[in-house]
């Protein structure tokens, strides 16, 4: 089991205890003391055995690190003083001792009876040839575990650092940065000895490193092993996006052997994220959920590998799912379709009004990819569809294709619709004072269904509220959306009021 390894900055004793508590709350299983930023480094020497008995008496492994500041580290002493110190703290009980690869190469010093770790870290690119430099550290001490840890500047560098976890197993491999993040959430997978995590965002000692409390409670590091599935949220941006914590939640609920990345692609990155998934079988990436800028892009990429594209996603001309089979063949989904749909059927049956789509009259403001499933969703379930939009050519178009009549926005002051639909962002964070529509426009016997849900209500729900309108949430679109996925995904029927708990419903 890969063994998740908090960092703790030792100031001074108050400060360790304090954070070898929370360590050990959260669920850590190593503590990474980290000798270099103690107080009064002339003083450090005396106090090592003190340091490591502390981090011992917590009950958790412990790694000792006194990184040198020509490695990104804080100390600044002599070479000879820095080797004492790290001695010291094998004799003090210290489990593992993390000793630089450019140190090691000069004079490796003997750390029995903790295990060594050889270690080469690059803050701000990741080298060419990351098995040369395995091969370096090997050649220093075969017995030594093997750390690299480089910067990721594109998701192309975490495949070369999976390419590497994956022939060289139990080593330690971190790529850093957002893009990196897959490296540190399946290192179970290739049984590397340990991922690093914060105790909190301020705590992180190298970039991309997430919290433990996410590794713990959200990703759920430990459980992933060789035979865990992979998934994830392709988009950017990407760090807002709540669908890590609801899938990996509900995989958690289902006993599903499953990890849901944030995966952060670039606008002209994902036909090279999508090769070298295709090249890569043996990572299990078994789906992604698709998001802004490439739903569009997911489509043609499905189509150009002779992949199945569902009906409903090929009239939107929009994925935002795809899934992948064991013999790598693809097929594409669009949930935006299923989860506006259910969102809506839901929520007029359970204001007992009696009012239905089937028949209906409904305004959509919005031209882009919601909408355009929304428009879908509404003509096939014979709803008269009327598309306002700022840009009208746009609303133009998605009228042409589904057989409706479309307005410019300021046409939204004659409005005669039973169902309101808000498909823009107005009224998302950081535009929270902002509302699609004129608050005199909305009648009591109207469904007002916003798609932003971030914040939950929006100013356009607020007042549709005191309208006496029925209130429809966005997130009630998301989570309907996610539900299935969820099945796409699994196999299996999604935990429904799970995942509404989950997202606070
Ligand atoms: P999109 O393709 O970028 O489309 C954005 C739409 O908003 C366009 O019609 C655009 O009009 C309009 N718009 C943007 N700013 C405007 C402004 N200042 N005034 C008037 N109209 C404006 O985005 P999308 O993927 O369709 O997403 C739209 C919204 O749906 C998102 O903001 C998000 O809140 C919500 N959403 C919800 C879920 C869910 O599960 N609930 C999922 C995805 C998205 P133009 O054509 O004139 O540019």
């Amino acid at each position: 089991m890969t063994k998740i390894t908090v960092p703790i900055i030792v100031e001074n004793i108050d400060h360790l205890r304090k954070q070898a508590q929370m360590a050990v709350d959260g669920g850590a299983d190593i503590l990474e003391l980290r000798l270099d930023f103690w107080q009064s480094p002339e003083t450090l020497i005396h106090h090592v055995a003190e340091i490591i008995g502390i981090g011992k008496s917590f009950g958790l492994e412990v790694l000792a690190t006194c990184r040198a500041h020509w490695e990104g580290g804080n100390y600044t002493g002599s070479e000879e003083v820095r080797y004492s110190i790290l001695k010291a703290a094998a004799r003090a009980g210290a489990d593992y001792i993390d000793i630089e690869l450019k140190a090691a190469q000069n004079s490796l010093p003997d750390l029995a009876p903790a295990k060594t770790i050889i270690s080469y870290h690059d803050f701000d690119t990741m080298p060419v040839d990351l098995q040369d430099i395995i091969n370096s550290i090997k050649a220093v001490s075969s017995e030594a575990i093997a750390k690299i840890a480089f910067k990721a500047s594109s998701i192309t560098d975490s495949f070369r650092m999976l390419d590497i976890m994956k022939a060289n197993p139990g080593i330690i491999a971190i790529a850093m940065g957002y893009e990196g993040i897959i490296t540190r959430l399946c290192a179970g997978k290739f049984n590397c000895l340990l991922t690093f995590a914060a105790l909190t965002p301020q705590d992180a000692t190298a970039p991309g490193q997430i919290t433990l409390k996410q590794m713990t409670e959200i990703y759920r590091v430990k459980k992933c092993g060789p035979e865990t599935a992979l998934f994830g949220v392709i988009g950017s941006p990407i760090s807002h996006s709540r669908s890590p914590e609801i899938h990996n939640r509900a995989f958690d609920h289902s006993s599903f052997n499953g990890l849901y990345a944030p995966l952060l692609i670039g606008p002209d990155d994902f036909t090279s994220f999508m090769d070298n998934i295709l090249a890569r079988n043996w990572l299990d990436f078994r789906g992604f959920s698709v998001t802004i800028p490439h739903k569009h892009n997911a489509l043609e990429y499905i189509r150009a590998k002779d992949g199945h594209i569902d009906p409903a996603a090929d009239a939107i001309g929009a994925v935002n799912t795809i899934l992948i089979d064991k013999q790598g063949k693809l097929s594409g989904y669009n949930t935006d379709y299923y989860g506006a749909l259910q969102a809506m059927t839901d929520g007029m049956s359970h204001s007992g009004s009696g009012k239905q789509i089937n028949g209906s009259k409904a305004a959509v403001i919005g031209s882009g990819g919601v909408a355009r499933a929304i428009v879908a969703a509404l003509v096939d379930n014979n709803a008269q569809v009327s598309i306002y939009n700022r840009t009208l050519p746009r609303a133009q178009e998605l009228a042409q294709c589904f057989g409706c009549k479309y307005f410019e926005l300021t046409a939204l002051a004659e409005l005669d619709a039973d169902l309101l639909i808000n498909c823009t962002s107005l009224g998302m964070e950081p535009d929270i004072e902002s509302c699609p529509v004129d608050p005199a426009i909305i009648k009591d016997n109207m469904v007002v269904f916003d798609t932003v849900y971030v914040p939950l209500e929006t100013r356009l729900l607020k007042y549709a509220h005191q309208a006496g309108a029925i209130c429809i949430s966005g997130l009630d679109m998301f989570i309907n959306q996610a539900v299935k996925q969820f099945e796409l995904f699994t196999g299996k029927t999604a935990p429904l009021e799970h995942m509404n708990s989950t997202m606070g419903r």
